[in-house]
């Protein structure tokens, strides 16, 4: 669905995001955080006001007006994300707090349903910690081995290594799409096809993909894929939770509570269908709302527009951060997308960052939430400036003056 104003009118988009209208230290705001989260426009923080102005209510269970209206637009937005992922089934997607609590849901469903001692599920060394710790704590639970596929000194994996690893014991795949410390994008497809000619699931944790490229998860035959909204130019605490009908339906309920039952007795409940029975509780409806409207504001710029606009971008960072001395990039993939991480000669990344915050550019500095990428490329953290299709080239400029102003602080 791609409606693509083209070129991409950044001067108007930027009035749609009042967050970015202001200046921090005196100097006009760079925010170049998006990798940690995203600015939102003016429609989606509109909507969530009106749902709490309006017609606040709970959903599923009233018969009256209000929760009728909350219902409608609750389930509204499912169907705004089943077109939004090409799923082909509402029954496929389903509402978490965001793609911690997707895999979290997984890895505690998978465990209880599918695993047993001497199983093994793989990862690589370039995922968030929220696709190793939720698999690394469910090992340990059910005795199984978390494996995991190296990464060479560009960031990209080591395919062969992956091909070696599948065997009869492997259980699932869970790989990011896009990595949030290294910028690099990973051949799905092909990890995928690899996977399924082993009958092999695949888990694509797709935080970072979502906000940058259309994600078709037919084409990509992915068996699940979570993302988080906030990444997205949604709320916080909100996410999806994709999976094919014939896993779901195999797996067991996360969560017991309200919602997710069709009866109730003291000896025995029965679990509602798809996708309620993973939806326990009063879900957060009104972010749920404001993830609807985020996603067609998305669509309505067009993920053509978006691509082109952001590879520029990144070409032309890359392209004007080579000129400084001492500039080493971490992670110089191929394929890359949304973020680059560097380090500047010994300076630490904090000072960078502090420095940086002075001249008005918010750049994330740290580990990322990926500990193992930092040893794997042996330094401490990184300086990671972080794209979206709002940012321009003047504020590449931005944040090279003011790289200047570090280098001469520590010259
Ligand atoms: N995976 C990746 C690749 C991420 O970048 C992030 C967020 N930094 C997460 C997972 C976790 O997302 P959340 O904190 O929204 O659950």
């Amino acid at each position: 669905m791609n409606t693509a104003l083209h070129p991409l009118d950044v001067e108007k988009i930027r009035t749609e995001f009042p967050i970015l209208q202001q200046e921090v230290h005196g100097k006009p705001l760079v925010y170049l955080d998006n990798a940690a989260t995203s600015q939102k426009p003016i429609v989606v923080i509109d909507a969530i006001q009106d749902y709490y102005l309006k017609y606040n209510s709970n959903v599923h269970r009233g018969v009256h007006r209000l929760s009728q209206l909350a219902s409608d637009a609750y389930e509204e937005t499912r169907e705004t994300i089943r077109q939004f992922l090409n799923a082909s089934s509402l029954q496929e997607i389903i509402f978490t707090k965001g793609t911690t609590d997707g895999i979290n849901l997984l890895a505690a469903s998978i465990g209880r349903g599918m695993i047993k001692p001497g199983d093994e599920i793989i990862i690589s060394a370039m995922e968030h910690h929220s696709n190793i710790v939720p698999w690394q704590m469910m090992c340990e639970d059910r005795g199984a081995k978390l494996r995991v596929i190296p990464i060479n000194d560009d960031g990209e994996i080591l395919f062969e290594a992956y091909e070696e690893m599948l065997n009869e014991r492997t259980k699932l795949v869970s790989i990011v799409h896009t990595s949030n410390s290294l910028g690099t994008v990973n051949p799905l497809r092909e990890i995928i096809d690899l996977a399924h000619s082993k009958n092999i699931p695949v888990l694509v944790d797709g935080a970072q993909a979502v906000p940058h490229t259309k994600v078709d998860v037919q084409a990509l035959d992915c068996d699940f894929f979570v993302f988080s909204s906030h990444k997205v130019f949604g709320p916080t605490g909100v996410g999806v939770l994709y999976g094919k009908k014939e896993w779901l339906k195999k797996l067991p309920p996360y969560q017991g509570g309200g919602d997710m039952i069709l009866h109730v007795t003291f000896e025995k409940t029965k679990f509602n269908e798809l996708p309620y029975k993973f939806e326990a509780g009063t879900p957060n409806i009104a972010d749920v709302i404001g993830l609807g409207v985020a996603l067609q504001y998305v669509q309505k710029i067009g993920y053509d527009a978006i691509s082109e606009w952001e590879n520029d971008l990144i070409q032309y960072a890359l392209h004007r951060l080579q000129e400084i001395e001492g500039m080493r990039f971490v992670g110089n993939a191929k394929h890359r997308a949304g973020a680059i991480s560097f380090v500047l000669g010994d300076i630490h990344p904090h000072d960078v960052g502090t420095i940086l915050d002075r001249e008005g550019v918010a750049v994330r500095t740290g580990h990322h939430c990926t500990q193992p990428v930092m040893q794997r490329f042996k330094v401490p953290a990184t300086t990671r400036a972080s794209f979206a299709f709002y940012n321009t080239k003047e504020e590449i400029d931005q944040l090279m003056n003011a790289l200047h102003k570090v280098i001469e602080m520590f010259a």
